[in-house]
């Protein structure tokens, strides 16, 4: 038959961080398999469409907005996050202030969707991941500790990144945007948790 026309799914997600942690390198990985040691800060919105194949042969377009240079305070901040399907939170494994402010990029999604309580337990319902992605409207949240590559000068502890995922209920990868190392994982598999292939 013609099925082939099947519609694929597209997801917006988007990528959240400090400065310098490495979004735009880590969209550049992911779609065009490529790393730019060069750094130039990104201005304005930076949009990337990788389509992905999961298991059972499930297409899925993953839209990957990269926030470049805006702030957390920035004023576009509310327009990006609006609509997520899947939130990803960066930082750079050498920087722990990086890591330490996802703690206030993550309290600006919640604020971005309506969850302004002063800790988010309790509101999923669990531990299941039943409570997350669309069925609540709450995005899929991943956090992602990128330059693996330069794991001796490591700032943030691997317990410290876990117990952070564990306590919020998110994915949690440590990628390398320069080797490539884990990157095409992650993203395959917040496809699949989006289109709830696992
Ligand atoms: P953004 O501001 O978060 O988008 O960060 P960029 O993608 O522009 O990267 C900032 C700087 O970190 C650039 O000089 C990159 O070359 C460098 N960088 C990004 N990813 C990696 C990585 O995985 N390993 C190393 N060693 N450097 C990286």
């Amino acid at each position: 038959s013609d099925s082939d026309e099947e519609d694929v799914r597209q997801f917006k997600i988007i990528v959240l961080g400090d400065g310098a942690v490495g979004k735009t390198s880590i969209a550049n990985r992911l779609v065009d398999d490529q790393f730019n040691q060069s750094y130039k800060q990104t201005i304005g919105l930076d949009f990337f469409l990788k389509e992905i194949t999961l298991p059972g042969d499930v297409k899925v377009a993953l839209q990957l907005w990269d926030i470049g240079g805006q702030t957390i305070g920035g004023k576009m901040i509310n327009t990006y996050i609006y609509g997520a399907a899947a939130v990803v939170l960066c930082y750079d494994i050498t920087n722990a202030e990086s890591f330490e402010n996802l703690e206030d990029w993550y309290r600006k999604v919640k604020q971005s969707f309506g969850k302004g309580g002063k800790s988010g337990k309790g509101e999923k319902g669990g531990k299941d991941s039943d409570g997350e992605g669309s069925d609540s409207g709450f995005p899929l949240c991943c956090l992602m500790g990128n330059k693996m590559d330069l794991g001796h000068l490591r700032a943030v502890k691997e317990s410290r990144s876990a117990k952070f995922a564990v306590e919020n209920n998110f994915l949690n990868y440590q990628v390398s945007a320069k080797s490539g190392d884990k990157v095409n994982l992650a993203f395959h598999q917040i496809g699949a948790a989006l289109a709830k292939v696992m």
